[in-house]
C-alpha cells in the first residue's frame, strides 16, 4: 500500500462556508416568519376590535327600538290584568259586537291620535285552528288593545330605527303604526301576518317560543326588501292573546351600517341572519368574492363560535354576533385591502427588507466562494512548490526524504522488501560547458521524464542535488530494482537530445542500487548511502553502468 505524498487538507473549505450562510439564511428566515406572525395576530386582534366597535354600535341602536318593544309588552300585559273600564271603551265594545260579522272592519276610539283595531269577520276565523275569539277573554283584549292604540301614537316613525311595530291578535284583529290603506290590504295583511313564523312559533307548546324571537330574513310585504323581525309573545294568565313585533328593514339596517363603518375603511361588510342568510351588504371599492369552499370553511366557523377571524384564501374574515339581534356582522377583507392599512405597508417593508438582506446574502456568498476557491488554490500552489522541483517536477529533497522514511517504517511494519536506487548523470558539467545551461536544464528533463515514465505508480523519485536523482521502491527486492535501473538507464542512453536545428547530443547515468533485504535495515539514510556508495562505483567503473553490490 503506497503512502500519501501531500498531507491531506483538514475538512471542506467549501462545505463550511456553506453552512455559514445557510445558518445566517435559516435564522434571517426564522427571524423573519416571527415576526410575520406577529404581525398578522395584530392584524387579528385589529379586526376583531373594530369589529367588536360596529356591533356595539349597531346593538345600541337596536337596543332603543328592543326597549320600546319591551315597554309596550308591559303595558299590554298590564292592561290585559287590569283592563281600563271606561265609557269610551265600552263604546268600543258595543261597536265590536256589530262590527264582528263583518268581513273586515276597523274600530277606533274617538280621539283622532288613536291608531284603528283592523279586524276580520268571526267567519274567517275558523280557518285557522290558532285564531279563535274566546268569549271570556275578548272584552278584556279589545280594552288593552284600546290603550295600546292610544299609547302607540307617541312612537314616532320618523326617528325609530325598527320601520314598523305591531300587535297581532288570535282573536281576528292587528293594531300597526302602518294601518292598512284599503279592506283588501286590511285581509291580506292579517291573512300574511297570522301565516308568518313570527305570529305562528310564538303559539303555546312551540319549542320556538320565547320572548324576543327574532325571524330570519324574508322578503317583506311593502316592498322594503328583505326585513327582520323580532316578536314575543303577549300571554296573560297562562292565555296566549297574540304577538307584539317590530321591523326592521335592509335598508335602514345598511344606513346604520354605513354609519358604524367609520372605523373600519376597508373590505365588505355584511349583515346575516342566524342562518347565515344576508340581510344587507356594504362593499368596498375592490371587493373579492370568496370560492364556495371558502363560503363553507367560513360558515362552519360562524355556526362554532360567535366571534372570530380566520384566512380564507388571500382573503381574512372577522365576524362577531349582535348582542341584541338574532344576526352576526361579517367584515371580509382581501390582501390588497389589508395591504393599504398600517399593518400591511408594515409587512410589505419588513418583507422587503428581508428580501434584500437575503439577495446581500446571496452576493457575499458568491464572493466569499470565490475568495475560498482562490485561497484554495494558492494554498495547493505553494504546497506544490515546498514539495516538488519545479524543473523536472519530482520531489524535491526534503519531501523526498520525508517520504523515504515513512515508505520504510511502513514497509518494515509490514516486513515487505524496500529497495533504493540513487543516480547522477555522467559527466553533467561537460554537458553545460559544450551545449549551455539551458540544453543542460533540458537534459535534466528529459532524465526526470525516463524515471518517471519507467516507476510504478507507487514508487517515489527526488531530486536531491543538481543533477542527482533517488527512487525508492516499495515491495521491490535488489534484483527487481536493479532491472528497474538498467530500464532508466537503457532509456535514457537511447534517447536524442536536440540542441538546434543541426546538433545533438546524448547523456548516460550511472546508478548505484541496494535493498533491505540484503542490508537488514529499513534506515532510510543507510540505504541511501549504500545506494551511493555503489553509484561511486559505477562511476570509478566507467560510468553509464548500474551496480548492486560492492
Ligand atoms: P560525473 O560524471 O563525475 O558526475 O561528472 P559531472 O560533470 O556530472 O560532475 P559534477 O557533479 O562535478 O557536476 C555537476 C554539474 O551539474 C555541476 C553543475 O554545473 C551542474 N548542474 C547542477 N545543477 C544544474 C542545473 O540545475 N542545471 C544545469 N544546467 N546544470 C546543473
Ligand atoms: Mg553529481
Ligand atoms: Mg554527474
Amino acid at each position: 500500500m503506497p503512502i500519501s505524498p501531500l498531507p491531506q487538507r483538514a475538512g471542506n473549505p467549501f462545505l463550511r462556508v456553506h453552512l455559514c450562510f445557510l445558518a445566517v439564511f435559516l435564522f434571517s428566515a426564522f427571524l423573519t416568519v416571527h415576526e410575520a406572525i406577529e404581525l398578522k395576530n395584530n392584524y387579528e386582534d385589529r379586526q376583531r376590535a373594530q369589529l367588536a366597535e360596529i356591533q356595539k354600535n349597531l346593538d345600541s341602536q337596536f337596543q332603543e327600538s328592543i326597549d320600546e318593544l319591551t315597554y309596550y309588552e308591559r303595558m299590554l300585559n298590564y292592561a290585559l290584568m287590569h283592563p281600563l273600564d271606561s265609557s269610551q271603551t265600552r263604546e268600543a265594545i258595543t261597536r265590536f259586537q256589530q262590527l264582528r260579522q263583518q268581513k273586515t272592519w276597523q274600530l277606533k276610539l274617538a280621539s283622532l291620535r288613536s291608531m284603528p283595531l283592523n279586524g276580520v269577520s268571526d267567519s274567517w276565523l275558523m280557518r285557522d285552528p290558532l285564531l279563535q275569539r274566546s268569549s271570556d277573554h275578548i272584552n278584556a283584549e279589545l280594552r288593552a288593545a284600546m290603550e295600546f292604540s292610544f299609547i302607540m301614537q307617541f312612537s314616532d316613525p320618523g326617528q325609530d330605527f325598527h320601520s314598523r311595530f305591531w300587535y297581532i291578535s288570535r282573536a281576528g284583529f292587528f293594531i300597526s303604526s302602518r294601518p292598512p290603506q284599503s279592506p283588501q290590504e286590511l285581509i291580506e295583511s292579517y291573512t300574511t301576518m297570522t301565516e308568518r313564523p313570527y305570529f305562528r312559533d310564538q303559539a303555546p307548546n312551540n319549542p320556538q317560543r320565547g320572548r324576543l324571537r327574532w325571524s330570519e330574513a324574508y322578503q317583506g310585504e311593502f316592498k322594503e326588501g328583505l326585513m327582520m323581525t323580532v316578536s314575543t309573545p303577549i300571554v296573560s294568565n297562562g292565555y296566549w292573546y297574540g304577538v307584539l313585533s317590530m321591523d326592521f328593514t335592509q335598508t335602514r339596517i345598511l344606513a346604520l351600517m354605513t354609519e358604524a363603518r367609520h372605523s373600519l375603511p376597508q373590505g365588505k361588510l355584511l349583515m346575516v341572519d342566524r342562518s347565515l342568510n344576508e340581510i344587507t351588504r356594504l362593499h368596498a371599492p375592490d371587493d373579492e368574492t370568496l370560492t364556495p369552499g371558502q363560503q363553507a370553511r367560513l360558515e362552519a366557523q360562524i355556526r362554532e363560535q360567535p366571534a372570530g377571524v380566520m384566512r380564507l384564501g388571500t382573503q381574512f374574515a372577522s365576524w362577531s354576533k349582535l348582542k341584541n339581534m338574532d344576526a352576526y356582522i361579517v367584515n371580509i377583507q382581501s390582501l390588497r385591502q389589508g395591504m393599504s392599512q398600517e399593518l400591511g405597508r408594515v409587512s410589505l417593508f419588513l418583507f422587503s427588507m428581508w428580501l434584500l438582506f437575503v439577495l446581500l446574502l446571496l452576493v457575499a456568498h458568491q464572493v466569499i466562494i470565490r475568495l475560498v476557491r482562490r485561497m484554495v488554490d494558492l494554498s495547493a500552489k505553494l504546497t506544490w512548490r515546498a514539495n516538488y522541483d519545479g524543473m523536472t517536477r519530482l520531489l524535491n529533497r526534503n519531501a523526498f526524504f520525508e517520504q523515504f522514511v515513512a515508505l520504510a517504517a511502513h514497509s518494515q511494519q509490514q516486513h515487505k522488501p524496500i529497495a533504493v536506487i540513487q543516480l547522477d548523470v555522467d559527466h553533467f558539467k561537460n554537458v553545460n560547458d559544450t551545449w549551455g545551461h539551458a540544453a543542460g536544464d533540458q537534459a535534466l528533463m528529459r532524465v526526470a521524464g525516463v524515471i518517471s515514465r519507467t516507476l510504478r505508480k507507487y514508487d517515489v523519485a527526488g531530486r536531491i542535488g543538481g543533477e542527482e536523482f533517488c527512487i525508492v521502491l516499495p515491495e521491490t527486492t535488489l534484483a527487481d530494482a536493479q532491472a528497474v535501473a538498467e530500464r532508466i538507464r537503457i532509456r535514457l542512453a537511447a534517447k536524442t537530445i536536440l540542441v538546434n536545428c543541426n546538433s545533438t547530443f546524448n547523456i548516460t547515468l550511472s546508478a548505484g542500487v541496494t535493498g533491505s533485504e540484503e542490508q537488514g535495515d529499513y534506515h532510510a539514510e543507510s540505504l541511501q548511502a549504500t545506494a551511493d556508495r555503489r553509484l561511486y562505483l559505477a562511476k570509478t567503473g566507467g560510468r553509464n553502468r548500474v551496480v548492486a553490490e560492492d
